[in-house]
Formats: structure tokens, sequence, C-alpha cells
């Protein structure tokens, strides 16, 4: 078995910012097509890359100079892959897609799971792995990012330490300040209705947002690429072509769309900068942030 140390001194090398590997248990509850193991039948270990994503996109979209939509998934993770395989093992990159005219049933004995039916929540690995948490509004944070950064998680047969584990005496990242809720223009948030979301024994309290308000956000909202769809999004089932209806599962509600570069993750950035060192020289905040209602006129 490889020490985590010595896993992790290597990924940081290959360019990723954060890496952790969960403990095969956590994973014992959930169902077949939620659980990272079943992706690779040899997986004996489950790894999670994040890399931060650069501030400068969302410093232009906080201005509302430059609107541009960043991915919350790292789907190929190319170099780690192939150090791993150097070593003489295999490796299987979860990248989260339900193209069309996939089969619709379990294709052998051994599968749980039909193909690309795979629900894995990324975010659930990650804080296994003990990187962070949900915050309030149900994004995952990071203690060095907050909510900046893309996750991505491959299963290898590569037997490796679990770590690096989160401390027992740390402190939550997310303080419920509420400015989250705040700064959404579409009241999207329930005022009294909270959920506890458990992730291998640790408790968080996720706010009860109104979906269908996110999927109609001007603030900022977007979809994950093409068939390369986020978790959240895989709540809704691909049918020839077509959305089939809304599917939700156990995790953040469903069906919440990409919100990184939201009113809601954007208030959170400018909070979270405000409580932690981030080493900029330049607030991200520095005037009265902008947000409309669908329904409001957006020309000039
Ligand atoms: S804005 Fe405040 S309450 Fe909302 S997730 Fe961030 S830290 Fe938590
Ligand atoms: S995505 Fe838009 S509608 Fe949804 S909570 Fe954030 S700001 Fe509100």
């Amino acid at each position: 078995m490889i020490p985590f140390s010595e896993f992790s001194e290597t990924v940081k090398k290959l360019g990723y910012d954060l890496v952790g590997v969960p403990p095969n248990d956590a994973f014992d509850k959930l169902a077949p097509a939620e659980n990272p193991l079943n992706i690779y039948p040899d997986a004996k270990s489950i790894v999670v890359v994040g890399r931060r994503i650069r501030r400068g996109i969302f410093r232009s979209m906080e201005e509302g100079s430059l609107w541009a939509a960043t991915h919350r998934w790292i789907t190929s993770m190319d170099n780690l892959v192939r150090w791993i395989e150097k070593q003489g093992h295999e490796c299987v990159p979860y990248s989260p897609g339900d193209p069309p005219n996939m089969p619709r049933h379990v294709i052998s004995a051994d599968a749980k799971v039909r193909p690309n039916g795979f629900k894995i929540p990324i975010e659930y690995a990650a804080i296994a792995a003990g990187l962070g948490e949900l915050g309030y509004h149900g994004i995952f944070m990071s203690p060095q990012f907050g909510i900046r950064q893309q996750l991505g998680l491959l299963a290898t047969d590569l037997e490796i330490e679990p770590g690096p584990g989160w401390p027992k005496d740390s402190k939550p990242i997310c303080d419920m300040c509420g400015e989250c809720a705040k700064a959404c223009p579409l009241n999207a948030y329930a005022t009294d209705q909270t959920a506890l979301f458990n992730c291998n024994g640790r408790e968080m309290t996720v706010a009860a947002i109104n979906a269908k308000a996110c999927q109609a956000c001007p603030n900022g909202a977007s979809g994950d690429a093409g068939y390369v769809l986020g978790s959240e999004e895989l709540h809704r089932e691909v049918v020839n072509n077509q959305f089939k209806g809304d599917k939700a599962n156990q995790f953040m509600g469903g069906r919440l769309p990409n919100r990184l570069m939201a009113a809601c993750g954007r208030a959170c950035i400018a909070h979270f900068e405000k409580t932690h060192d981030t080493g900029y020289k330049i607030p991200f905040r520095i005037r009265e942030p902008w947000g409309y209602r669908p329904d409001q006129e957006q020309e000039g």
C-alpha cells in the first residue's frame, strides 16, 4: 500500500491543488449507482483531486464585464492516469455524463448499474476524504479556496492509504453568515427549511433551495458542458435527446445547476475572502453586486 503522504506529494507535483483518498467504507451505505467503487470492479482505492479555479474568471463576472462559465468537474486527469499506469496499475476517471442511445439496462451478470447510469456524488467523496465540506448553499467548500475549485474522481486498483482526513477539532468552513441567501435576487432559499447532510459521520446544515428558480437564474448559473453534465443535473434523465422529467437523488436536493458563478456563489467568495487570508491584493468585491430576476427587463 502506498502511503498517503507519498501519493499526495506526487499528485501535487502533477499540478493538482487538492488530493484525497476516502476510506472505501465511506461508500458502504450508498446506492450502487452512487458508489464510485462500482465504476471499476477491480478498484482498491478512490482518488479525488481538486484544482483551484482562477479568480479572474469570477472577478469579470462580479464586475459584469465578461460573462463566462466555469465547469465544476475535472474529467480527464490524463497526467495522473498515465502516472498510475506507469506504476503497473489501471484506473478509470469518472466523467459525469449520460449520453443518449446507451443501453438503458444492466448489460452483464456482474454489473450493478446500467452503462453510464452512475450518479457519483464527487463532493461526497471529497468530504469523506477530508478535503472540505458542503456550505449552507450546498456547494463544496475547501479550507484553501472556499467554493473556488473543480473536482475530479477516479477509481484505481493501486492500493493507497486513505487521507488526509478531516481533523476532529477543525472549525466548519461555512460560518452560516447567510450572505449566499441574501444575495439571491430570486429568493430561492427557503427561510424556514434546512436539511442535514451526513457524510461518513460528519453533519452539515444545507439550505433548502428552489432548484427551478436556479434553472431560470440570470445571475451566473449555468449548466456544465453538453453531455458532460454535472452530477446534480444528472438527476434529469436524457432519453432520445430529451429530458424525461426530473429525478432527484439524496444529494443536495438534485436538479440544481452549476452555481459557482451565480450571485449566491460570488457572495460566498466575497465573504470567504473577508474572513480568510487568500493573499490577493485587490478585494474580490469592490462595489455593490448586481442581480436580476428573470422577469426584469435586462436590455438597455
Ligand atoms: S455565504 Fe456564508 S452561509 Fe453561505 S455558504 Fe458561504 S459561508 Fe456559508
Ligand atoms: S443560482 Fe441564482 S436563483 Fe439559485 S440561489 Fe443562486 S442566485 Fe439564487
